[in-house]
């Protein structure tokens, strides 16, 4: 449930209802919202149900009413952080990367960090080209465990590099519980993978430290499950989260998968919580990335993250749905015209 202060209350009177809901076993979550203060009750403990009293809070001097939570997310959910969360990250001297409340934020580079050289490469181009954070696997989930699996720490070095020399904020994903730590000393963001976002440990993991996380949709999820695995996070402490729509795996196989661009609204209404697009993965297909790309930019989104190399052919890993240096600049000309129509204004 969500306690809605009065207008103009008293701090003392703040400090009662606090000081009521963790008497009673629950943890009190303040929220501040343009012309009211809220204070969420949630759960402490796990499948234990708190013996807070809507009654008994409403009763409380300063209290204006109770609304309870319907929805089983309280965390990332709108009714108690009516406004947007903006993810905010500026490497030191760096490229500022915003995500939320009317900035758009583009995360592009190759699906897997392959070598120095072109790390480095793909960053000058995404940054000479506008784009505001660098992505590149090092550590990368494959269906087949023949394939190349990522340069590892080496990768992390090189994706440092790359930071170093563009200012440009590093993602990079981590798939298990042991590389989190490591993976947060070199990057910006830690992603959360498609096939992970059901990992629970994994998900208190990265709520537990402080960089932001990029949790990406699982391929067979539901919305709610989606908003449930950012909730995981949440929970954990760590309220900056950044929701990846990256497509749904559906009866389509002219693409990889298919992008769901309604869930963008939906999110949005659901969820204070930024939500960007992958138009790589959903599609798996170079040609689709620029409409895909567009179209997510219309339709609301907050971001994209597009895979880019610098010989798409050469990729070890998604050749077929990464685009080169030239295409991405071309699509940031063209998404830079399309911002102002969609509302959308760029960090810089
Ligand atoms: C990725 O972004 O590198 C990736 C593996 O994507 P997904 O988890 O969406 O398949
Ligand atoms: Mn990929």
């Amino acid at each position: 449930m969500i306690v809605v202060m009065k207008r103009g209350f008293q701090r003392a009177e703040l400090e009662d209802v606090i000081a009521l809901i963790e008497e009673k076993g629950a943890r009190p979550m303040i929220s501040h919202a343009e012309h009211s203060t809220l204070v969420g009750v949630i759960d402490k403990t796990p499948g234990e149900k708190h013996g807070v009293s809507p009654d008994a809070l409403s009763s409380l001097p300063g209290v204006e009413k109770i609304v309870p939570i319907e929805e089983p997310y309280k965390l990332v959910g709108r009714p108690l952080h009516p406004e947007d969360t903006v993810i905010c990250i500026e490497p030191e001297n760096g490229v500022r990367f915003q995500a939320g409340g009317g900035y758009f934020g583009v995360i592009a580079g190759p699906c897997a960090v392959e070598s120095e050289e072109q790390i480095v490469e793909t960053a000058r181009a995404v940054r000479l080209a506008g784009g505001t954070a660098l992505r590149g696997g090092a550590f990368k989930p494959r269906t087949s465990p023949y394939s190349f699996q990522g340069l590892k720490e080496e990768g992390l070095k090189m994706l440092a590099a790359a930071r170093r020399e563009t200012g440009l904020a590093v993602v990079t994903e981590v798939l298990c519980v042991n590389q989190v730590d490591l993976t947060a000393e070199y990057a910006d963001v830690l992603q959360i993978g498609s096939r992970n976002m059901q990992n629970y440990p994994l998900l208190e993991a990265v709520g537990r430290q402080s960089n932001p996380v990029l949790l990406k949709r699982g391929l067979c999820s539901t919305l709610s499950e989606f908003l449930l695995a950012a909730e995981y996070i949440a929970y954990q402490g760590n309220p900056n989260i950044i929701l990846c729509e990256r497509g749904v795996r559906t009866f389509e196989d002219d693409t990889r998968f298919t992008l769901s661009l309604s869930s963008i609204p939906i999110l949005q209404k659901k969820s204070h919580l930024p939500v960007i697009v992958d138009p790589s993965h959903s599609t798996g297909c170079d040609y689709l990335i620029a409409p895909m790309s567009r179209a997510a930019m219309a339709a609301g989104a907050d971001g994209l993250m597009i895979e880019a190399h610098p010989h798409p052919s050469q990729s070890r890993v998604d050749a077929e749905q990464a685009i080169d240096c030239g295409a991405f600049a071309a699509l940031m000309d063209d998404l830079r015209r399309l911002a102002p129509a969609a509302g959308k204004r760029w960090s810089e």
